[in-house]
Order: C-alpha cells, then structure tokens, then sequence
C-alpha cells in the first residue's frame, strides 16, 4: 500500500477551516482517498461539546513538557497562550496506513513540519474580505469590540505567513473552496509515477500484444 500524503491546513481563526476540512473528508472518500484529521494535543481546557479523543488530547502542562522531552511531538507551539502539539508516532501509523493526513495547526507549527518533513504540503486558506473576516469573528459570539479588534490583531499575524504555504484557497463560496481543496489533495495521487506504481497490471494488460 502507498504511503499517505501530510496536508498541513491553516487559517486566521474565521477563515472557514474547520468547517473546510470537515467537509473535506467525505469529499475525498467519494474519491476512495482516505483522509483523516489528526488529533492534536492541547494544555487548553475543552470547550461545551468538545470530546476527548475527538477534537483534542487535552492534556496538562506537566504531561506536555514530559511529551517534548521525549519527542513526542513533529510540531508543538503556544497559540493564545495555550500549548498545542502533533503527535509524531500518531502521524507516522496513519500515514503508514496510507491516510492522508490533515494538520490543522497554526503558521509556527506549519514551518516546523515544512522543515522536518520537507514534502509536506501546505494550504493556507483566506478570508475573501476584511469586512467578512470581520463579520465571521462577530457572529461567532457575543464579544466586546475590544475582544474582536483583538481576534482581528492574531488574524492578521497569522495571515502575514501565508506565502510561506504551497497553496492558497480563498474562502468566499464554500463549495468553490471544497472543490479546491479536493483538488490539491487528488493532485499528488494523480502524478503519472504514482498511478504507474498503483496501475501496473492494468498497464501491463494494455501494452500487451493482442491474443490471437
Ligand atoms: P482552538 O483552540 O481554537 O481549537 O485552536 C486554536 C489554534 O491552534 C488554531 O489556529 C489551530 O489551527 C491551532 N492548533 C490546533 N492544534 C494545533 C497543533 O497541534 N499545533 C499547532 N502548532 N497549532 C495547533
């Protein structure tokens, strides 16, 4: 079986990732491409409705420092404040598996793989305005101005990296951006030395001489 590919996806928080990569995943399947979202580690607490397991490892401070310690971690960082990490040996057996595997991790996580795993691929996905950006951070709670123009501060610092990905997705219509998406993620399965690998016997049987 084929190695999966590692898609590494990021966005400013009110890009549309989350819903994007969700959607991703059954979108892939009809394409017989398994894809799975990696589950990373988080020292945050979990949010109403958020499982173990299911959204995040939450661990604490003392079990994260002891996981860097031994190297548990392709890639770990402190977004807003909290430690966030992907599991090395997690990755590995998925990609081993032949799942391609999603990373929904920030731009400071996205550069440590890139430099680890050279062949990842990273998709940095944009808000399609300022206003909707804007609009998207509103409607997700009752916050304060100061609390969104704060929102608007960390959005633009993770959008500053965006030139540092292979591919950008501007999420203005959502199915537009998933038939993106589902591209990129065909793209490398579809390369001729790849299919040659994953075809040979119906190659074989068509170059062969004609019985009788
Ligand atoms: P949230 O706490 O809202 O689930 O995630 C906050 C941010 O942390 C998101 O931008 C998300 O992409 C990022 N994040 C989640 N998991 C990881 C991870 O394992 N590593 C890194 N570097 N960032 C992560």
């Amino acid at each position: 079986m084929s190695q999966g590919s590692l898609f590494i996806v990021s966005a400013p928080s009110g890009g549309g990732k989350t819903s994007l990569t969700r959607a991703l995943v059954p979108a892939l399947a009809a394409h017989g491409v398994t894809a799975t979202i990696s589950i990373s580690f988080t020292t945050r607490a979990p949010r109403p409705g958020e499982v173990e397991g299911t959204h995040y490892h939450f661990i604490d401070e003392a079990g994260f420092v002891d996981k860097i310690g031994r190297g548990d971690f392709l890639e770990h960082a402190e977004v807003f404040g909290r430690r966030y990490g992907t599991g090395l040996s997690e990755t590995r057996a998925l990609l081993d598996a032949g799942h391609d595997v999603i990373l929904d991790i920030d731009w400071q996580g996205a550069r440590q793989v890139k430099r680890e795993w050279p062949q990842a691929i990273g998709i940095f996905i944009l808000p399609p305005s300022v206003d909707e950006l804007e609009r998207r951070l509103r409607s997700r709670s009752q916050d304060s101005d100061a609390v969104i123009a704060a929102r608007m501060d960390e959005a633009h610092q993770e959008i500053a990296h965006h030139a540092e990905y292979d591919y950008l997705i501007v999420n203005e219509r959502f199915e537009q951006a998933l038939i993106e998406m589902t591209a990129i993620f065909l793209e490398p399965r579809l390369r001729s030395q790849r299919q040659l690998a994953t075809h040979a016997g119906l190659i074989g049987q068509l170059l062969a001489p004609a019985a009788g």
